[in-house]
C-alpha cells in the first residue's frame, strides 16, 4: 500500500482512476480490491483513518454511505461534513430562555374586518383554520361586529 492514497477514501480511490481510464468502463477487479484492502486495513488499525478538511480523523468503521458525501456537496476530499449539523439550518429556533412579545395588541381597536383576515374573529394575524375564537355562526368577515384584536408574532 503506498501512503499517497491514505487521505482519500475509498469510493474517491475508485473514481480518480476510472478519470485517467480513456473509456468509462466498470471498476477493474484490481481497484476493487486494492480499495477494500485499504479499507480493511483502516478497519484493523494498521493504516492511519483517513482525514477530512478539518483534520479530523474520519471513522473507519462508518459506513460508506454515510461517510461519503452526496455529489451534489461539492466536497473536494474526505470529510463527514455533510453528516454534521449545518450552519443554515442551526439556530431556527428560539431558545427557551429568549424573550418575545405574547399576548394580543390592544393598542389599536378594530372595527371594520379588513381583507385577508381571520374570517371567524378577524384578527390580520392568523387564518380562519389556526383561529382560537370560539367559531361564530356568521364569522367577523360578514358582521363586522366583535373584531378580536391581532395577536403579537
Ligand atoms: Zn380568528
Amino acid at each position: 500500500m503506498t501512503n499517497n492514497s491514505v487521505n482519500f477514501t475509498v469510493s474517491q480511490i475508485l473514481k480518480t482512476k476510472s478519470e485517467f481510464e480513456d473509456e468509462p468502463k466498470k471498476k477493474s477487479r484490481e481497484d476493487w480490491r486494492k480499495a477494500k484492502e485499504l479499507e480493511e486495513a483502516r478497519k484493523a488499525g494498521t493504516a492511519p483513518a483517513a482525514v477530512d478538511e478539518e483534520g479530523k480523523d474520519i471513522n473507519p468503521h462508518i459506513p460508506q454511505y454515510i461517510a461519503t458525501a452526496p455529489w451534489y456537496y461539492g466536497t473536494a476530499g474526505p470529510t463527514l461534513k455533510h453528516q454534521r449539523p449545518q450552519d443554515d439550518k442551526e439556530a431556527k429556533f428560539s431558545k427557551l430562555t429568549e424573550w418575545y412579545k405574547r399576548g394580543v395588541d390592544n393598542s389599536k381597536i378594530i372595527t371594520k374586518y379588513r381583507k385577508g383576515a381571520c374570517e371567524n374573529c378577524g384578527a390580520m394575524t392568523h387564518k380562519r383554520k389556526d383561529c382560537m375564537e370560539r367559531p361564530g355562526k356568521v364569522g367577523a368577515k360578514y358582521s363586522g361586529a366583535e373584531i378580536a384584536p391581532d395577536e403579537y408574532i
